[in-house]
């Protein structure tokens, strides 16, 4: 049984596997174990675990125990956690032992009206083992919700997202030109997988990271922001401050943050995004 994790989502999880992967610009190709989906056997389906983490209050409603697995298909200039992106870099744990350690919160969850949040990486890398998750918690009543850039979207059947209350959406760009050279992937995926949660009125948080240089141009915020207006069933838009603190884990990993000198954006460039957002009558945090 893997041992327990916990720790600061700033941590740094990496398995000699993963820092072997490090030692050449190779940590940016997509490897085959990234790719596979693990076969569904109930309790027993092992998923990789980056850490978890209980009472994030930023995760969804009140307080969350919060899994960040491992395995990613983007490549954000921005990500705090590149550590993440290999989905070997991560422990394996059964769910049978993410239960346990669930189970263990589900109380102080349920009476704080939070509950469980998925995120990583890319939890929908690891399908099979986060559906089996999320119907657990269910059966337990917790509120679920997956923090998910949408490009695997296609992999979510409608009954998956039935188990899923809530969606945290990152929508890093509305320019296909801008995303693609943010993430190394297409944005049209995840604008289908919004639709598509809007159609279904599965409700959603739309997640925007506001980067000086990078996304804060001011027809690229009207694009997000327009397509933000169109979902029916979004509650509320939160615009992420970018900050310095994934900087050291590239370092670690031994790769060249692209965005070493960027600093954080003023009060007023995040004013102003805001109000791109609230002058379509959104709600914004
Ligand atoms: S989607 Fe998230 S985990 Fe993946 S590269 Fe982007 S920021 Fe990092």
């Amino acid at each position: 049984m893997a041992q327990s994790l916990s720790g600061s989502r700033y941590e740094l999880h990496v398995t000699r596997q993963g820092a072997k992967e490090t030692k050449s610009q190779d940590y940016y190709t997509i490897h085959a174990g990234d790719l596979e989906e693990a076969v569904d056997a109930g309790d027993e389906i092992v998923g990789h675990v980056h850490s978890w983490e209980v009472g994030s209050t930023v995760d969804g409603p009140g307080l969350r125990f919060v899994a960040f697995l491992t395995g990613c298909f983007l490549r954000c200039q921005y990500c705090h956690n590149p550590d993440t992106w290999h989905k070997h870099n991560g422990r394996p744990v059964t769910v049978a032992r993410a239960m346990q350690e669930i189970k263990k919160y589900a109380q102080v969850l349920k009476i704080s009206k939070g509950g469980v949040t998925i995120s990583g990486g890319e939890p929908m890398v690891q399908k099979p083992f986060i559906m089996q998750i999320f119907r657990r918690c269910k059966e337990l009543g917790l509120h679920t919700c997956i923090d998910t850039a949408g490009r695997l979207g296609e992999r979510m059947t409608d009954e998956d997202l039935s188990y899923i209350d809530l969606h945290l959406l990152d929508i890093k760009s509305g320019d296909p030109v801008i995303y693609e050279q943010l993430t190394r992937q297409p944005l049209q995926p995840t604008l289908d997988y919004a639709r598509r949660l809007s159609d279904l009125g599965r409700p959603m948080w739309v997640r925007f990271v506001l980067v000086p240089g990078l996304t804060d141009g001011f027809d690229n915020v009207e694009k997000v922001a327009e397509v933000c207006a169109g979902l029916k069933s979004l509650e509320r838009v939160e615009i992420l401050r970018f900050h310095q603190m994934g900087k050291d884990k590239w370092e670690q990993l031994g790769l060249d943050y692209p965005l070493k000198d960027v600093e954080p954006p003023s009060p007023e460039l995040t004013e102003r995004v805001r109000g791109q957002f609230r002058s379509r009558g959104l709600t914004v945090y």
